[in-house]
């Protein structure tokens, strides 16, 4: 029988977690019952460095249910961090990975499993609706697949991070040292055999988004620039298209000057071209600047992240 390994991020969740674990434990079950998954599946909370009383919670909660086992990162470190972290620890045939906010239907687990009994490697659950997202977050994830998308960088529509992956998958994704890590990016590049999954997104059980303007805008920034060197072209090409066109305004400023016997009128013309040329330079400057500094965390090869303590029931698997 296949053992499933939930893996699930927490920073500062300690008012969804009960709630998540009863739900998780219904559809555990559940799918026991169907003889779908194994005794020995497992949910593993990954505490991301949480300041409220997050691990203590995930503790009580290994108390009560025997299939939490818990790891606390040594401090913050991002959801893909913590999430690549629950990934790369986690035992199971297939490994899914949720939001500790259960805004992720959990009956398409069901589905995925069945997909992932059907030959897929990889199972991606795609959002069927943004219904429940602000209007602003929802207009700024359209265009930001639309860009990456431009770009050609492959990412699954509307897909989060609730997917279903193989062992064979995990371990491929294991191969991947990349410091700065954007997953959805990463895992179309796997390969294998993959199958999607449609549900419904929910509102947040409790608390509030963990995800503010600041780390969203990091995110997507990482997505573009960790996977496409896009953006250095367009600079390229834009720099050369300028550099042609000033080339002509100052033939013809010349031409005006000498030939012509009139001087330019006004400043503005001169004016213009400068702040213009100013501006796209300095975006240039921050393009390329943000590669560098990429390389420059890449070439330090950092790890990722520490795990601090973990916990289990019986002391016999201090790694599971
Ligand atoms: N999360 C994390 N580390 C962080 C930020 C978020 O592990 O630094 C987790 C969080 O606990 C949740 C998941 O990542 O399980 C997604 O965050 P959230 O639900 O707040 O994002 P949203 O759904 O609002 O985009
Ligand atoms: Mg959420």
């Amino acid at each position: 029988m296949r053992t499933l390994g939930i893996v699930v991020p927490c920073f500062n969740e300690e008012e969804a977690l009960p709630e998540t674990t009863r739900r998780l434990a219904v559809v555990l079950n559940d799918l026991q019952e169907k003889g779908k998954i194994g005794p020995d599946s497992r949910v593993y909370f990954v505490d991301d460095g949480s300041r409220d009383g997050t691990w203590q919670s995930i503790r009580g909660l290994a108390e009560t249910y025997g299939f939490v086992r818990g790891m606390k990162l040594s401090r913050n470190q991002g959801h893909q961090s913590a999430l690549l972290a629950g990934l790369m620890h986690a035992r199971g045939d297939c490994l899914v990975s949720i939001d500790a906010d259960l805004q992720d239907d959990l009956t398409a687990i069901e589905s995925m499993l069945d997909a992932h009994a059907a030959g897929a490697d990889i199972v991606y659950g795609v959002r069927k609706n943004r219904k429940t997202d602000s209007l602003f977050k929802r207009w700024s994830a359209e265009w930001y697949y639309r860009v990456l998308a431009l770009m050609g960088v492959e990412v699954v529509f509307n897909h989060a991070d609730y997917r279903l992956m193989s062992r064979r998958a995990i371990d491929a994704l294991r191969e991947f040292g990349e410091v700065n890590l954007f997953l959805r990016g990463i895992i179309p590049k796997l390969g294998f055999n993959t199958a999607t999954v449609y549900y419904d997104r929910a509102e947040r059980i409790a608390g509030e988004s963990k995800y503010p303007l600041r780390k969203m805008l990091g995110l997507a920034l990482q997505g573009v620039t960790s996977f496409s060197v896009f953006p250095l072209r367009v600079i390229t090409f834009l720099g050369f298209l300028i550099s042609a066109v000033s080339f002509l305004v100052v033939c013809w400023v010349l031409w005006v000057r000498f030939v012509a016997g009139e001087a330019v009128p006004g400043w503005s013309s001169i004016l213009l071209p400068m702040s213009l040329l100013g501006g796209i330079q300095l975006l240039s400057l921050g393009v390329i600047g943000e590669y560098l500094g990429k390389i420059y965390l890449e070439t330090k090869r950092r790890p990722r992240y520490f795990i601090q303590e973990v916990v289990a029931r019986d002391s016999q698997e201090p790694g599971s």
